[in-house]
């Protein structure tokens, strides 16, 4: 449907969508994709301006506040294997090189080629397993988005770890580090690229497989990040997020105390607000933009004593949105298993279990205001020379027949279950013993008059019972289970009740 002119908000979100659109059917983006050359440049390129935006929030040399580029060696290894990994090695040399320049480290062209090349393995190789083992949990998640977040956080939290120790090694071997300087940097180190993956990964695998949708179209289709619109309210909400962020770090700022600094945390806050109201990608996209602005505060209001435990805040932020994200498919999968454990799968009438609970319930409100309620027991009559004659799927059909039959004959406020095999049982709020053998003999008639595929006439056993002062439910049934008997004993296709 096309929006009319009356919604601005629409207009202003499909003219968006019409933008991205238009930029993935762009010849410019048609001719990167069909050169292998401009594809490794433009990976390449992307790779080192991602790198510099560490290089703005670099504290201490080797460790940013967050690696950006950490998460988008993730996607590109994720969504391309091995075909990305000469552009993420050209990346890891060039800036290997100009590392050495900025901290003046005195090393020859060939030993800092080297030093590139230990840092590419190093790098690349920790994120190639990563990517590896999310491939194998989204196969096995099937689309779980609880399962695929909960693999994500592990694998990001230990690739990383693994690209730290692996990196640290590279650069003290090629000389390009102090062995002294490692205690000092592991951590940050650790934090930092954790960071960058749980932050920008899914951001960068969202963006790329739609720009070139290819072998990892069903991963990116599993993890839901499609580019849907974001609602009205969805800049207010980042802006107050974003004023909240800057309020908590200015406050840390003027009382210079840790304490305030810990005032960060509230932000998960506002952050679940988001994940709970808005679609995955402007999720991703307003978590990316506040822990970018994170670390450029820290920068900025001078706040490298605390940087800690911004790092550690903004990975908090993130893994706290993308469980926030998977909620809602938690919430859907718990009400598909809550209906089938209430639902016989055969009948759809309640299954015995819900029956119970109900019933028990139903007494309890019914004897507060004093309502009579009734109990149905009823089974169809040698329904095992149903299933020898015509077979188990015509049985089947006869169970499915006679419980149609049965609701109809049924208000909404009563209860259909299935007991076992072909008893079922009617609960009736409300309904005294005399409406209720007024319904057992409709439903008895109407089971009795219908027609099913050449079943001879198909006829049901009824049990009545109604509730008594001091009655359980499990002495109400076994009345009418045993009147049932008695209808039973008295010939078949007919009601019975206990005398009162
Ligand atoms: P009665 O008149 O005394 O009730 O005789 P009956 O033959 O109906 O005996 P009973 O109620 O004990 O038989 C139940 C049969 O229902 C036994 C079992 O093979 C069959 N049954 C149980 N569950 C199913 C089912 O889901 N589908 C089919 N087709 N048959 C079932
Ligand atoms: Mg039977």
């Amino acid at each position: 449907m096309t929006p009319g002119p009356g919604h601005p908000h629409a207009d202003t979100a499909d003219s968006k969508r019409d933008a991205w659109s238009r930029f993935q059917s762009s010849a410019l983006l048609r001719n990167v994709s069909a050169s292998p050359l401009l594809r490794h440049g433009a990976m390449l390129a992307l790779w080192v301006l991602v790198w510099q935006l560490a290089r703005l929030v670099e504290y201490t040399e080797h460790a940013s506040v967050w690696f950006p580029v950490a998460g988008l060696t993730f996607a590109l290894l994720l969504l391309g294997g091995m075909r990305a990994v000469p552009a993420l090695v050209g990346g890891c040399v060039l800036v290997t090189l100009w590392i050495a320049a900025d901290y003046g480290i005195a090393l020859g062209k060939l030993e800092l080629v080297c030093a590139g090349l230990a840092f590419a393995a190093a790098h690349i190789g920790s994120y190639a397993i990563g990517a590896c083992c999310l491939r194998a949990v989204a196969a096995r998640s099937h689309g779980s988005l609880p399962e695929l977040v909960v693999g994500f956080l592990l694998i990001a939290a230990f690739s990383s770890l693994l690209a730290t120790a692996t990196g640290l090694w590279a650069l003290v071997a090629t000389k390009m580090m102090p062995l002294a300087d490692v205690s000092a940097t592991w951590l940050p180190y650790w934090i930092g690229d954790m960071a960058g993956v749980i932050v920008l990964a899914p951001l960068f695998t969202s963006l790329l497989s739609s720009l070139r949708p290819g072998g990892m179209a069903r991963l990116a289709a599993s993890i839901s990040l499609e580019h849907q619109a974001a609602t009205p309210r969805f800049k207010y909400k980042l802006l107050l997020t974003l004023a909240l962020l800057a309020g908590s770090m200015w406050l840390a700022h003027a009382t210079r105390s840790p304490n305030s600094a810990f005032a960060i945390f509230f932000l998960v806050i506002p952050y679940m607000w988001i994940a709970c109201t808005e679609s995955a990608f402007y999720n991703l996209l307003g978590v990316a933009l506040g822990s970018f602005i994170i670390a450029l505060l820290v920068h900025v209001l001078a706040l490298k004593e605390f940087v800690m435990v911004y790092q550690f805040a903004i990975n908090v932020i993130a893994a706290n949105t993308l469980f926030g994200l998977a909620l809602p498919s938690l919430i859907a999968d718990n009400i598909k298993l809550r209906r089938l454990a209430d639902t016989d799968s055969l009948t759809q009438a309640a299954s015995r279990d819900c029956l119970e609970q109900r019933a028990l319930l139903d007494i309890i409100r019914c004897r507060q205001q004093h309502l009579p309620l009734a109990l149905i027991v009823f089974d169809i009559d040698h329904f095992k020379s149903i299933n020898d004659r015509y077979g188990h799927a015509v049985g089947d059909k006869a169970l499915k027949h006679v419980c149609l039959m049965a609701q109809q004959a049924l208000r909404p406020a009563d209860m259909l279950g299935r007991f076992g095999g072909d008893e079922f049982v009617a609960l009736m709020p409300g309904n005294d013993r005399a409406a209720a053998i007024a319904i057992a003999e409709r439903i008895r008639v109407h089971v009795n008059e219908s027609e099913l595929e050449g079943v001879h006439p198909i006829t049901a056993s009824f049990g009545i019972a109604d509730l008594h002062e001091g009655d359980t439910y499990e002495s109400l049934f076994a009345r009418a289970d045993q009147a049932l008997y008695k209808a039973k004993q008295e010939g078949r296709n007919r009601a019975a009740w206990l005398a009162a």
